[in-house]
Order: C-alpha cells, then sequence, then structure tokens
C-alpha cells in the first residue's frame, strides 16, 4: 500500500529555530520575549515552560510572569502597560485561557500590536485580511511554512480549512488565499462535509475532535494538515484526523504530535525575532 509523506515538522522547527538562533547572532542583537500566566492551570503551565525552553535554543531572552488566578483585571492590564513600555521586551504572550473575570478581547487589544507575537490584536488580524503581513497566527504561518518547505505549491489548488475559529481556520484559510489557493471554510453547520472535503488537495483539519477526518473524507494523493491536538488518556495527544486509515490514501500528511504544534512554536520564535526588527525599524 502506498504510503504518504510525512511532513515532519519536528524536523523542520528545528531548522527554523536554529535559522533563528544564527540570525540573533549575527545580528547581534538582544531578543526579549515577556510570557504571562494567569492562574495555575496544569497545560498552560506546560506550554509556558515549552516556550521558555524554545527561548534558550533560539538565544531569545525569556521573561516570566506569574499572576494569581483570581488577578483583578486592572493588575494585567497595569503589566502590560509595563511591559509595552519596556524595551527588553520585544514581544509579549498572555497564555490563554483566562480566568473569567478577564477580558480576554480587551487583553489582546492593550497589547502593543508591534510585540503582539500571537498576532491576537485586531491590527494584526486585519492585516490577516489584506496580506499586508506583520506578525501573523502562529499555527497557520506554520503550516504555511511547513508546505513552503516540503516545496507543496499552493497557486490554483483546491484547499478545504474545516474550523473558522480567530485562531486557526480564519487565517489559515486568508494565508491559503494570499498564495493563491482557491479555498472553502468549513464548520460545524456545513452540508455534505466529507463531499466537500474529499475535493481538496490540500485539506486542514482544525476542528478538536479526534480522528474526525476519516479515510472518506480524503482525496487519494491530498494533503493532510492535521492541527487537532486532543488530550486522552495521560498525557496522549491525537489530532483530528484517523491517521492509520487516511495515511495510505494521502500524499503528503502530517503527525500528531511532531507535525503542526512544533511550527506553531517555531512561528512564535519567529515572530519575536519579527517583532525585535519592526521595532527597530
Ligand atoms: P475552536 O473550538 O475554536 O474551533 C473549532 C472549529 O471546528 C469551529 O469552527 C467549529 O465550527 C468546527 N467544528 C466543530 N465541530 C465540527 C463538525 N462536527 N463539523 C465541522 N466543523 C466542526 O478550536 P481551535 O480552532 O482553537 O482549535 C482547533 C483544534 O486545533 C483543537 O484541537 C486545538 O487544540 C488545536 N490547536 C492546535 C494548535 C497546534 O499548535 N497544533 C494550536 C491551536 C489549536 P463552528 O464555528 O460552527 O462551531
Amino acid at each position: 500500500m502506498k504510503m504518504a509523506q510525512i511532513l515532519d515538522g519536528k524536523a523542520m522547527s528545528a531548522d527554523i529555530k536554529a535559522e533563528i538562533k544564527a540570525e540573533i547572532e549575527r545580528g547581534n542583537l538582544q531578543v526579549g520575549l515577556a510570557v504571562v500566566l494567569v492562574g495555575d492551570d496544569p497545560a498552560s503551565r506546560i506550554y509556558v515552560d515549552w516556550k521558555k525552553k524554545d527561548c534558550a535554543e533560539c538565544g531569545i531572552k525569556s521573561f516570566e510572569h506569574i499572576l494569581p488566578a483570581d488577578v483583578e483585571q486592572s493588575e494585567l492590564f497595569a503589566l502590560i502597560n509595563r511591559l509595552n513600555a519596556d524595551t527588553a521586551v520585544n514581544g509579549i504572550l498572555i497564555q490563554q485561557p483566562l480566568p473569567r473575570q478577564i477580558d480576554v478581547t480587551a487583553a489582546n487589544e492593550r497589547i502593543n500590536p508591534l510585540k503582539d507575537v500571537d498576532a491576537f490584536h485586531a491590527e494584526n488580524t486585519g492585516r490577516i485580511m489584506t496580506g499586508d503581513y506583520r506578525l501573523t497566527a502562529c499555527t497557520p504561518a506554520g503550516v504555511m511554512e511547513m508546505l513552503k518547505r516540503a516545496g507543496i505549491e499552493v497557486a490554483g489548488k483546491d484547499c478545504v480549512v474545516v474550523g473558522r475559529s480567530n485562531i486557526v481556520g480564519k487565517p489559515m484559510a486568508m494565508m491559503l488565499l494570499h498564495e493563491h489557493g482557491t479555498v472553502t471554510i468549513c464548520h460545524s453547520r456545513t452540508q455534505n462535509l466529507a463531499e466537500i472535503c474529499r475535493r481538496a488537495d490540500i485539506l486542514v483539519a482544525a476542528i478538536g475532535k479526534k480522528d474526525f477526518i476519516t479515510a472518506d473524507f480524503v482525496k487519494k494523493g491530498a494533503v493532510v494538515i492535521d492541527v487537532g491536538m486532543n488530550r486522552g488518556e495521560g498525557k496522549k495527544v491525537y489530532g483530528d484526523v484517523d491517521y492509520d486509515n487516511v495515511e495510505p490514501l494521502a500524499g503528503w500528511i502530517t503527525p500528531v504530535p511532531g507535525g503542526v504544534g512544533p511550527m506553531t512554536r517555531a512561528m512564535l520564535m519567529k515572530n519575536t525575532l519579527t517583532a525585535k526588527k519592526l521595532q527597530l525599524s
């Protein structure tokens, strides 16, 4: 049975991080990322630790700020103001989810758009529409980088994105469109989903449901990108794609773990370096 080519996000992200480190060293740049963690959610703690590790690998200084789960919004906003003003901090990331008393949109909007390395500020999400990118949402940017590094052409291809969230589905669709893909966005109200997905040359699953994309959704030879990260028993993570049954059909496929996840992390580092350069110019 034919085997799909694997889009190895782990290997690609290691290359990207090495390139970032080399650029920082070449330019003798001082680059800093501040990560704000509110509360003690164990998954958030893991993500913040990964970000610190990535920073260390790239030669980026990381600053960690931990606030209690019941922190007042005004206190969080005062911290963001200080980080906006701190020239040693080039990127600011507020780990989400945030507790109920915090207005997430207002927190995102308070970050200086030039330091908004998650690209959640309306200025950066707006730039996704025009294609005049500065800082771009890390997960879709990671997917685009993966396609580019694998030499997969987007222009003229039928691209189907399942999921329309502000952080993955929508920016993903716009980025594919800017690369001249013919893009369809699907969601929970889409009818004949499997049939639409079967038209895709490039299929992106960003749903949040384990094994949702079965072989019935996939055209032979398609590029299948699995953004899903669904927690199973213990620490095991599953994608949205039924990998064992889809892989023999696909032309290219991302594994979970080791696909889009590490690329997302690498793009955060890349955004932090881009933020530094934007602030210098
Ligand atoms: P959201 O929950 O915000 O969005 C999920 C999307 O899937 C929604 O648009 C929803 O449609 C759609 N959907 C849900 N059920 C169906 C269905 N039955 N048929 C068709 N569409 C459906 O999730 P996110 O976009 O934040 O994340 C998606 C997945 O990606 C999650 O597993 C998340 O953990 C993972 N993720 C992984 C990252 C990585 O680095 N690998 C980074 C970010 C997220 P509707 O809008 O109609 O409700």
